[in-house]
């Protein structure tokens, strides 16, 4: 079974994690030696993730209350809370469904008096071109906020020189992870002093929790080949747990509940420790062997499939979603044909607010609520590729498939 993803990580950054958790360290040192590894103009701040730098962000703003966020129409929930429990109010811009560009004319139509930020989301490892929303935003007064948790490149990206913070993030399931951490360009000296005076006060990540990390992604990486993987899901399965809930949660940075407690901490220094190996020794030959992987899928299924954001460039393919009409039978019969698609749990769709239904964004909807992800990284051969590919597109084959084309090109 072809896993749904696996770990970016490999055994001898686990195996230096572990080490420099037993080593006594500098955790101050640690911290601006990331910061200096990810710009030389002072102007990056490395936390504990990227939830707990944008919750800095929005304390060290202090927007008056009820200040609205306009919020790129799908991200996780999480970002969403967080705007909340700053007493701020999220207005979904709803997404162009080829591209998953929010629609400019959405965000003109949302914009009030009330409007402070924009904060968009590049999904999938596509980015979305920030130009016309930055020139909306400059008209407007809006502070932009670039979310790159899932379209890091390496580490001389740092983001649009023109957006007000960038955040980067080195989550388990994200691109080069070091099993949490998040590093935010933010292009406001004041702004990033503010930041990191309110991390200053927060406690620090304990090394234990840490190294529990370490285990368990260890764990699951030592779980990730076909038939290890495959046995797993047999295992799960027979003891009646459900394998999605149960990978889903064993990868998340934090437990439900409580929030703002869990996301205010300080990143300890075998984080941060491997967060500077991770951007020191980022592998160019591996994204570019997923860029092509993704380009070749992309090829492969044809406008046949709707595969969303594929065409846009730049594109590093960090998951590869498609559309579908039938997504039950689309998983089965992939399952099947022992690949493990998922239809994801961690996206969320941004609802509208209360008094402005007209701002539902139901093209997001319907995006999350057809999408499949196809398993895809640089250990799966082109002959396995060009199987998967033809098992899509028999299970899509006929209304459907034309259904999903037409969707992509409306
Ligand atoms: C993963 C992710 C985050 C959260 O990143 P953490 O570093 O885990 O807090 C935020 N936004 C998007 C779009 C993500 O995919």
């Amino acid at each position: 079974m072809w896993a749904r993803k696996r770990l970016d990580v490999r055994w001898s950054d686990l195996a230096f994690g572990l080490l420099h958790a037993c080593l006594p360290a500098d955790r101050w040192a640690a911290q601006r030696r990331v910061e200096s590894a990810w710009s030389d103009s002072e102007d990056a701040l490395a936390c504990l993730s990227v939830r707990s730098g944008f919750d800095l962000l929005l304390g060290a703003l202090a927007l008056p209350p009820g200040s609205e966020v306009l919020v790129s129409a799908i991200t996780i929930r999480h970002m969403v809370e967080i705007i909340e429990r700053h007493g701020l109010v999220p207005i979904p811009v709803d997404l162009d469904v080829e591209r998953l560009a929010p629609r400019m004319e959405w965000m003109r139509r949302a914009v009030t008096p009330a409007t402070r930020a924009v904060l968009v989301a590049h999904l999938f490892g596509s980015r979305t071109p920030l130009e016309p929303i930055l020139a909306l935003a400059e008209e407007h007064g809006l502070l932009v906020i670039e979310d790159c948790a899932q379209a890091f490149a390496g580490p001389r990206h740092g983001g649009h020189p023109q957006a007000d913070v960038s955040m980067f993030s080195f989550g388990t399931i994200k691109k080069a992870t070091a099993l949490g951490g998040a590093v935010l360009t933010v292009r406001d000296a004041r702004l990033l002093q503010q930041m990191r005076i309110g991390q200053a006060s927060y406690s620090v990540q304990s090394r234990g929790s840490y190294v529990r990390r370490l285990l368990k992604c260890g764990a699951l990486k030592a779980c990730s080949s076909r038939v290890a993987f495959g046995v797993l899901m047999g295992v799960l399965r027979a003891v009646g747990r459900d394998p999605d809930r149960a990978i889903n949660g064993s990868v998340r940075g934090f437990r439900e509940g409580r929030l703002l407690e869990r996301i205010r901490r300080r990143p300890s220094a075998p984080l941060l420790a491997v967060l500077k190996r991770r951007l020191r020794t980022f592998d160019v030959h591996r994204l570019e062997d997923q860029r092509e992987k993704g380009r070749r899928l992309a090829r492969l299924l044809n406008h046949q499939v709707a595969c969303p954001a594929a065409t846009v460039v730049p594109h590093t393919h960090w998951v590869f979603p498609i559309l579908v009409d039938n997504p039950q039978q689309v998983l089965a019969g992939l399952r099947q044909a022992g690949f493990d698609a998922t239809q994801g749990q961690s996206l969320w769709v941004v609802a509208a607010p209360g008094d402005r239904p007209w701002l539902e964004p139901t093209a997001a909807r319907d995006v999350l609520s057809r999408v499949v992800f196809l398993p895809l990284y640089p250990e799966m051969s082109t002959r396995v590729i060009r199987r998967m590919a033809q098992m899509v597109l028999r299970e899509c084959s006929g209304v459907a498939a034309k259904r999903g084309l037409a969707m992509v090109r409306s």
